[in-house]
């Protein structure tokens, strides 16, 4: 018998290819897929970075009841999941001094079409919890790190650099890979310290990412101490380390990367100031209190949690997502004024 080859290629075509899918996905104003939510579980942290939060008289952490409960944190991620997200971040304040963190994880990972768990850390605890939390089903963190000077790092952030590097170790220890390093490129403090920092990144097999400095409503001088990526590309102990040639954007991702000259791997650069890819965002961020932000460097929010515990149903609840989804700006940007600029970085979670 004689196919036409273009019939058969029509019946060799899987039958869940050739039925549209009825689908849920939620989608902004500039076709962009929301596919990722990043959960700040709590508001208090145990480091004091002094550019992310407002100085210790001025800071309160929430009290438990205004946090979202697990119940609540773990409906939200249902529904959003209905919606099509796919990737979870935990972050905070500090997501590892939320009590019962990794009972969290544990029920997130079981929602389902929830295919990629991670946390942000400043990996301070991480010695204590990270089997438990791959256990529970954590797969990946990115841990926080300025600098690896241990004075330095006590004086930025209040905290003891070994506890980190003890995270760092735990958290390769336990599978939680691939391990992200992040970097707040700093000016007068710890640039001397990048090309040590690739160093470091490879040695310890990391991915180390380079982050500008956002202009928060409190924490650093931000004129004083902002420093572009492109001026960290100017520097002969980096052009040395990294090949410039070969630009690459891995999907969605903030980051772009350059492949290391010397060594398997790649170097990554945010740079939400110089160079911003708000065309690739698919984010929603979930705050502690229940609020959500559609774009990090704006302050409209939409309050899931009076919404909840006002006795919304789940479709109540979709519509106050979609409509986030929907006042989602084409372009997110920081304006120097208090615009955009109501919150900390400690509560909105990076
Ligand atoms: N405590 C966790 C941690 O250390 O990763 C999660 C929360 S922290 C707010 C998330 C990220 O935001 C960290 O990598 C931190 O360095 C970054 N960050 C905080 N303030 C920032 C700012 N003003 N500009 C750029 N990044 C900032």
């Amino acid at each position: 018998m004689n196919i036409h080859p273009l019939k058969f290629q029509r019946h060799a075509v899987p039958f869940r290819a050739v039925v549209p899918l009825i689908t849920k996905e939620a989608a902004d104003n500039f076709g962009r897929k929301i596919a990722y939510l990043r959960i700040s579980v709590v508001d208090a942290c145990n480091l004091r970075c002094d550019y992310c939060r407002p100085s210790a008289d001025d800071f309160h952490a929430s009290p438990r009841a205004r946090l979202l409960s697990f119940d609540e944190i773990e409906r939200i991620v249902r529904i959003a999941a209905s919606l099509g997200v796919e990737k979870i971040r935990l972050t905070g304040g500090e997501p590892l001094v939320r009590k019962g963190i990794v009972e969290l994880v544990a029920r997130i990972a079981k929602v389902p079409g929830i295919r990629d768990l991670a946390m942000s850390t400043n990996a301070t605890l991480l010695g204590l919890h990270a089997q438990a939390l791959r256990e529970a089903g954590l797969q990946r963190v990115n841990i926080s790190l300025d600098t690896l000077d241990a004075q330095k790092f006590s004086r930025l952030t209040g905290g003891n650099l070994h506890d980190v590097l003890r995270g760092i170790h735990a958290a390769q220890d336990a599978g939680l890979t691939p391990i992200r390093l992040n970097a707040v490129l700093l000016r007068g403090i710890n640039i001397i310290e990048a090309a040590a920092l690739i160093d470091f990144s490879i040695r310890e097999q990391l991915e180390l990412r380079f982050i500008e400095l956002m202009p928060m409503r409190e924490g650093m001088d931000w004129d004083k101490h902002y420093f572009p990526v492109a001026e960290l590309l100017a520097q002969p102990e980096i052009i040395e380390r990294v090949d410039m040639s070969a630009w690459e954007r891995l999907g969605s991702s903030a980051a772009r990367y350059l492949p290391l000259r010397h060594a398997q791997g790649r170097v990554g650069f945010i740079e939400p100031m110089s160079n911003r890819f708000c065309e690739g965002c698919d984010r929603l961020r979930l705050m502690s209190d229940g609020k959500l932000r559609p774009c990090l460097p704006a302050d409209n929010e939409v309050d899931l949690r009076s919404a909840m515990r006002s006795g919304s149903s789940d479709t109540e609840i979709e519509t106050l997502i979609r409509n986030a989804v929907a006042s989602k700006g084409e372009i997110g940007q920081y304006r120097f004024e208090m615009e955009g600029r109501q919150r900390s970085m400690i509560s909105i979670g990076g």
